[in-house]
């Protein structure tokens, strides 16, 4: 499992951290549990972070929350190493391919002429295969509420409902990351936000992804797995008044009516806007990581490969012995591509401009081959072929 961190770092770490044999013990009270690191959240990000601490020999536990908040997230990647793959390895896994399509605010249809398929497979799925082999490495795996983080001697004492949890390092893996920020008093409440809402359907035979981009800049998105369906609305409007209008209109004239399973919004940090990335995603024993640091792609809205990169990276910088490691190493890693796209989003999604690009996709195909990557790059550049040669590397792994 290597991201290109493993290239430009290759040299022996500064700081090796060994964590020391932890002891665990009974109160009256409850019970004491200290670790090195505490990962609130076993979703996607948190537990491949679980995974690669333990690997790292760094102890660990993840607190994720017994509230039920799986939003049966999908995760769509580009087939298009097929050849060096085999994915027959995969069979076990919720797999779909889907042919994909982009729609310009005008309405014209246009189907990416390079790599038409997309592989979809379910996130929990991996989430719970990571989850597995975290706790085999020695990861510890709690399913507890967690009512309040504090800070103690330089680290923290994370208060859940079963158990004090005494660490050193803290690292938000909870998505929308309150918990962990208002430890650190980055207080979510006082971030320019960027809103998703989507819906979630029993998928019934609807086989192929598609992305509009809409008139005021917004993406509408639907993609399916074998079991599920999902359309999605995200865009860099300052609220979410009136999206989830807006995301039912869509859904009756793109879909028809069906019945949701379920629904969900998101807010992240407001990526587009400069001072995002002037903001620090690690402390000196904090880290956030993936949805909770906002590393969700700017135009195509994908954060999958970012968890499981920042997951990585989180690992290796508490393995490095200094967390604050961990914001060089993200933006070493993927930050750059995440700065240049939340750029040239508004132009590249602004109405007059997608529609001439869809226009001059129509004319030729090599015109077509080098436009598609740009209206939906995450999916289909030819630079995301290595990210999703990793990610399917990974999957490969915990599917033996
Ligand atoms: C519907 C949907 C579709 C998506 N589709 C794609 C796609 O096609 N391609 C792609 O690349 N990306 C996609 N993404 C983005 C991708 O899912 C995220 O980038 C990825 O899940 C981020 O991982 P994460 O661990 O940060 O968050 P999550 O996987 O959401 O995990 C967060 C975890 O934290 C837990 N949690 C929350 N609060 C607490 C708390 N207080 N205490 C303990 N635990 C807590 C939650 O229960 C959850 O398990 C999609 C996202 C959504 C929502």
């Amino acid at each position: 499992m290597s991201f290109p961190v493993d290239k430009i770092y290759l040299q022996q770490p500064l700081l090796v951290h060994h964590s020391p044999p932890y002891p665990k013990r009974q109160t009256k009270k409850g019970i004491i549990t200290t670790v090195e690191a505490v990962v609130v959240g076993g979703g996607f990000s948190g537990a491949y972070t679980g995974y690669h601490l333990a690997q790292r020999g760094i102890n660990a536990a993840i607190v994720e929350s017994p509230l039920d908040t799986d939003c049966q997230n999908s995760i769509t990647v580009s087939q298009n190493d097929i050849g060096v793959f085999d994915l027959n390895h995969l069979s076990s896994t919720k797999k779909t391919v889907c042919p994909a399509q982009i729609l310009s605010p005008g309405g014209k249809r246009f189907i990416p002429s390079k790599q038409e398929h997309l592989f979809s497979f379910k996130e929990n799925y991996l989430t719970k295969e990571f989850l597995q082999k975290s706790r085999d490495k020695g990861c510890r795996v709690f399913n507890e509420q967690i009512l309040g983080i504090e800070h103690e001697n330089g680290g923290w004492a994370v208060h859940t409902s079963n158990r004090l949890l005494r660490c050193r390092v803290l690292i938000a893996a909870d998505a929308q990351g309150k918990m962990v920020k208002k430890a650190i008093t980055l207080n979510p409440q006082k971030e320019t936000a960027v809103f998703g809402t989507g819906y979630s359907f029993y998928n019934k035979g609807h086989s192929h992804n598609f992305l509009k981009i809409l008139d005021c800049g917004e993406v509408f998105k639907v993609w399916c797995d074998e079991e599920m369906l999902h359309a999605e609305l995200f865009g860099s409007l300052p609220t979410g008044y009136g999206r989830r209008k807006r995301l039912e209109t869509l859904m009756r004239e793109l879909l028809g009516n069906m019945d949701f399973s379920s629904t969900w919004t998101s807010v992240f940090p407001d990526i587009y806007n400069p001072a995002f990335f002037e903001k620090p995603c690690s402390g000196k024993n904090w880290i956030l990581t993936a949805s909770a640091a906002g590393h969700v792609h700017p135009i195509g809205c994908e954060g999958g490969l970012f968890a499981l990169a920042s997951a990585e990276l989180a690992a290796k910088a508490i393995e490095w012995g200094d967390p604050r490691i961990y914001d060089s190493l993200w933006r070493d890693c993927y930050g750059k591509t995440v700065a240049t796209a939340a750029k040239l989003k508004n132009y590249l999604h602004s109405p007059t401009i997608a529609n001439t690009l869809f226009a001059a996709a129509y004319k030729s195909k090599s015109l077509s081959d080098l436009i598609s990557p740009l209206l939906t790059p995450s999916l289909w550049a030819k630079k995301s072929c290595s990210h999703t040669k990793r990610l399917l590397r990974i999957m490969l792994e915990f599917a033996k």
